[in-house]
């Protein structure tokens, strides 16, 4: 077992807190997405476990055991960052089996490992090569190889795929979920990008200011934020504050955002997903089961497939998604209803 386990983290850089009491499990074998805003704590919780610092308060547990009098060599993990400097003046095959001659294991075994790594990360005949001879996609192939070769506990990757381009870099995701399940390393996965994170992980953590947020399914935080941070982080949320009452949530405007059952009672905010919203000219739905509200359509934004709606309603704006293909079937000028299944309404609880 290589499970990672943090507890109670703290370090302070003079007044910033960069962690502040932080726990977290990272299961064994699992990809952790570790996801937050620029100076949320994120790298430093990396260092932390990696061992290049030292909590002021805290601990850190790899496999069951704590790691505070081991020495960063010797905690056994792979490391990748976004700048993954490789030797130039050496081979791919040199680059990748470095951390195996500074072991001493003889020629053979490390020219066995490189041959297994560079076939791991489909750079098999590349081995003789330069680093400068690589796009830029392989070069980081070679780094994530290097990570691995030495067969660490965890990996750690600090935003390896930010200074790619969107296509090389959806094609480096797919080869780093399939590389991490073939050789199942508990893995650490920093990015700052949301949808990289729910793409990716098995489960996701999020950090504001040296504090976790929340933690969890991918799935369960974008269904069921329970806050406003990781509402608005993990995608799009229009949220609506109002006061519950029975039946559902009165907003100030005094329409009433129907809730099934009785669990709106204490809660004063519902968000809703962009795409759970239909817009029709149709006048409000009826019922318990739906959500409707008047307003007007202020813009229209497209982004290829879809198009983003704003409307303005109930004496706020929210934006609604919608399909290209849709987009005939929506007035665009005179009133309009926006609607959604009153189950789609998501509770904040802050
Ligand atoms: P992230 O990786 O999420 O962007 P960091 O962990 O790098 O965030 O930084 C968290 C906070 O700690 C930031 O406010 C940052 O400025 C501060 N910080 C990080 N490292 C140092 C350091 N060596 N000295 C002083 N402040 C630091
Ligand atoms: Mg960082």
């Amino acid at each position: 077992m290589s499970e990672v386990r943090v507890r109670n983290l703290s370090l302070a850089y003079g007044a910033t807190k960069a962690l502040d009491d932080v726990s977290l499990d990272f299961p064994d074998g699992q990809l952790f997405g570790l996801l937050g805003p620029s100076g949320s704590g994120k790298t430093t919780l990396l260092r932390c476990v990696a061992g290049f610092v030292f909590p002021d308060h805290g601990s850190v547990m790899i496999g069951g055991e704590s790691v505070e009098r081991v020495p960063v060599e010797k905690r056994e993990i792979g490391m990748m960052f976004q700048s993954y400097a490789l030797f130039p003046n050496m081979s791919v095959a040199d680059n990748i089996g470095f951390g195996l001659k500074v072991r001493h294991l003889d020629k053979p075994e490390i020219a066995r490992r490189v041959g297994e790594s560079l076939e791991l990360v489909h750079l098999e005949g590349l081995g003789d090569r330069r680093p400068h001879a690589l796009s830029g996609g392989q070069r980081q192939r070679v780094a994530l190889a290097r990570a691995i070769v030495t067969r660490p506990r965890v990996l750690l990757l600090d935003e390896p795929l930010s200074a790619l381009d969107k296509a090389l870099r959806s094609e480096m995701q797919v080869e780093l979920r399939r590389i991490q399940r073939e050789v199942g390393i508990t893995t650490i996965f920093v990015t700052h990008d949301q949808e990289e994170a729910l793409t990716l992980s098995d489960q996701i953590g999020i950090l504001r200011a040296g504090r976790l947020v929340r933690s969890g399914a991918p799935r369960n935080l974008y269904h069921v934020p329970q806050d406003r941070f990781t509402a608005s982080f993990l995608g799009e949320a229009n949220f609506f504050d109002g006061k519950p009452e029975q039946g559902g949530l009165r907003l100030a405007s005094g329409a009433l955002l129907p809730w099934p059952g009785q669990k709106v009672e204490g809660i004063a905010t519902l968000a809703v997903r962009p795409e759970e919203m239909t817009i029709s000219a149709a006048g409000p739905a009826h019922g318990n089961e739906t959500c409707a509200i008047s307003g007007e359509l202020v813009r229209i934004s497209f982004s290829g497939p879809t198009a983003l709606c704003l409307v303005r309603g109930e004496g706020q704006q929210f934006s609604v998604l919608v399909k290209n293909s849709e987009l005939t079937e929506i007035p665009v000028s005179g009133p309009v209803t926006v609607s959604w299944p009153a189950a789609r309404s998501m509770q904040i609880r802050d």
